[in-house]
């Protein structure tokens, strides 16, 4: 039995139907750009969100990089951003000319650590980026306190974590601002490349709308009152993300259902898994392990027909695109890089497969060399 990573074919054809409409609908009007299925995504998605403004953006890096420039981020200022992150986080930092400073992450949640954000406050502090990797919110508290306390806007990353929830509020509405990403992989994904920000604040609000549009002066098409660019959600995604928004709970909650599954079948198996906050509900975007042996491991499985990946595989702060220039040692996320694993996981994986994962495991890790990594052990 081969096991898919990610399995949106049966994600769609739950709404095949309501699907193709939305498709036809948008067609229709051949209007592409803007028009009511945007207007009526940001309105449902800000109220998901439990925010007063959402704007639909062109992709999640989109949502980052306007994040910051609306905040007034820019040259010479510093943003505390986590190693342990998708690198668009990072090279966001440096589109708008401002540098990334790296911080580790907490060994058990692999999550931003507020004390590391503490120790990285300096006087070119201008933002926090808290990404709720793998779908688990940040301390947000923490955090929260630690940026408020130094005057410094706390952005949210949530392009993984669509849905979950820090003390019964939802991720985007944590912060100043939210930044989504609805690449089709992700909890809730468009027909291809989408993204939003969130936000309470209307002027923020506002200038976004207004960078992503041309500079335009709101309702104007020939008015431009700022230099932007062409960073627009289109309405053939808006309106697939609309229909795909009514199932995102349910899909969730049949991840977390799926994730409930793996602990048991894994409980007794060399496997570190992430330690679950007690404030926190994640959207489980990603089902991550730590093992020994890593490749040798994914590889046994492959060879199986069990698709897995790796997230990260490099430290940002690591990759080549940093050669040159400074950057600290972070002892968590480096050990952590190569021992991680992220396995199947969609709304419709059966109990059985993960079984059938859990069996390829089991087996693959018979042979590996007894783990001496500190790092695979809970409390490490
Ligand atoms: C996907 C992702 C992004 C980037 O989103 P795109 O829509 O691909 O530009 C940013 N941050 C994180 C954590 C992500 O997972």
């Amino acid at each position: 039995m081969s096991v898919r990573f990610l399995d949106l074919q049966a994600m769609h054809a739950e709404l095949s139907q309501e699907l193709d409409e939305a498709w036809r609908e948008v067609t229709a009007a051949a209007a592409f750009i803007g028009g009511e299925p945007v207007e009526r995504f940001e309105l449902a998605w800000a109220a998901y969100c439990g925010t007063r403004h959402a704007v639909g953006l062109a992709n999640g890096t989109a949502a980052l990089e306007l994040a910051l420039h609306a905040l007034g981020v820019g040259q010479g200022d510093e943003v505390i951003v986590p190693a342990n992150t998708f690198f668009a986080t990072v090279s966001a930092v440096r589109s708008v000319g401002a540098r990334p400073v790296f911080v580790d992450v907490d060994p058990g949640t692999l999550l931003l650590d507020p004390a590391q954000v503490e120790a990285a406050l300096g006087p070119r502090t201008a933002a926090v980026i808290a990404v709720h990797l793998y779908g688990q919110p940040c301390d947000m508290d923490a955090l929260g306190a630690i940026a408020d306390r130094a005057g410094v806007p706390l952005i949210e990353d949530a392009a993984q974590a669509h849905g979950a929830t820090w003390r019964g509020r939802r991720a985007g509405s944590l912060g100043r601002i939210g930044c989504f990403s609805f690449y089709p992989g992700k909890n809730l994904g468009g027909f291809g490349d989408a993204g939003a920000v969130t936000t309470d604040d209307p002027d923020l609000a506002r200038t976004i709308r207004s960078l992503a549009n041309h500079g335009r002066a709101p309702g104007s098409h020939h008015e431009h009152e700022r230099i932007g660019a062409n960073h627009r959600l289109d309405a053939l995604q808006a309106a697939i993300l609309s229909v795909k928004l009514a199932r995102l709970d349910a899909w969730n909650a049949a991840r977390t259902r799926v994730v409930g599954w793996y602990r048991e079948a894994l409980a007794d198996l060399p496997v570190r898994l992430l330690d679950q906050a007690p404030g926190a509900v994640s959207a489980h975007h990603l089902m991550v392990v730590r093992l020994a042996e890593r490749d040798r491991v994914q590889a046994a499985l492959q060879a199986q027909g069990i698709a897995t990946g790796v997230h990260y595989p490099i430290p940002c702060h690591r990759q080549k695109a940093f050669a040159g220039t400074e950057v600290p040692f972070l002892p968590v996320v480096e050990r952590a890089a190569p021992l991680l694993l992220s396995l199947p996981l969609h709304p419709h994986l059966g109990a059985d497969e993960v079984a059938v994962v859990a069996d390829a495991l089991r087996v693959a890790l018979a042979s590996a060399r007894p783990a001496a990594a500190p790092e695979l052990v809970a409390g490490a």
